[in-house]
Parts: structure tokens; sequence; C-alpha cells
């Protein structure tokens, strides 16, 4: 794993939240994207070297709801850069992690990612994520 990519915050009103963080960074989103498989809007900001990516439900199916459901707004995960997704992933089964997809999926910002169970991990979920070229 290279560096901490980003952090995912759960939030309730992406519009809101975009307002709070344009304010704490001093600058806006650089991008804000849909992903319809993941019933999720996002945005994202720099902040240097990494990222904030902000997370609203798009629907009541969303992880991101029910996450908020369960434990309200806040950091819902921490997601690490990956030069080969695939050799990770074996990498990380074989050390008993449990991986919560197959195979590598299309997430936000132009990324295959795939997610890592919090309770194999300490209670932190993660997600492994790798630049698409
Ligand atoms: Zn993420």
């Amino acid at each position: 794993m290279n560096k901490i990519e980003h952090i995912g915050i759960a939030v309730k009103d992406l519009k809101i939240a975009n307002e709070v963080y344009t304010k704490l960074f001093g600058t806006p989103p650089y991008k804000t994207e849909t992903v319809e498989s993941e019933n999720v809007s996002t945005s994202f900001f720099k902040v240097g070297e990494s990222k904030v990516e902000l997370l609203e439900a798009t629907n009541p199916e969303s992880a991101i709801a029910k996450f908020i459901e369960k434990k309200g707004e806040g950091v819902h995960h921490i997601a690490y850069a990956v030069d080969d997704i695939k050799a990770e992933m074996n990498r990380l089964k074989k050390e008993g992690f449990v991986i919560l997809n197959d195979a590598p999926k299309r997430g936000a910002d132009n990324k295959l990612v795939c997610f890592l169970h919090p309770k194999s991990t300490n209670g932190v979920l993660i997600e492994l994520c790798q630049e698409i070229k």
C-alpha cells in the first residue's frame, strides 16, 4: 500500500457538508460524482497529498444510509492507494482478511476499489483503490 488516498466521511446532506468543508479547507471540492451502483453521491476535496471524500446516500438501500442510521454521521472508511488491486486482494485474503467483494469494482474518482470488512480490521472499513489508467 502506498499512502492514504482519502478518508471517506458519511454525511446526511452533501450540499450542506460541502459548504462546511469548503470553509474548513478554504477551497471547494474539485469533483462531485454520483456512483449509481453504490447508491451514493460524493464530493472530493484535495488536502495536500491526500483527499477527503464526502458521501451522501441517494436512497435508503445505500450502505451510507444504513451506516448513518446506526452510527450517525462521521468517518466511514479509510482508503489506501495500491498499484495492483488484484494482487493486494489475493495477498490480504491469504492473510485472513475478509474482503467484501470478489472482484474489484468501479468506484468514484476513476478508481478500481474493494473493501475489507471492519470485523477483520479492528472496526475500520478499509478501501483499497487503484487508479484506472
Ligand atoms: Zn472512498
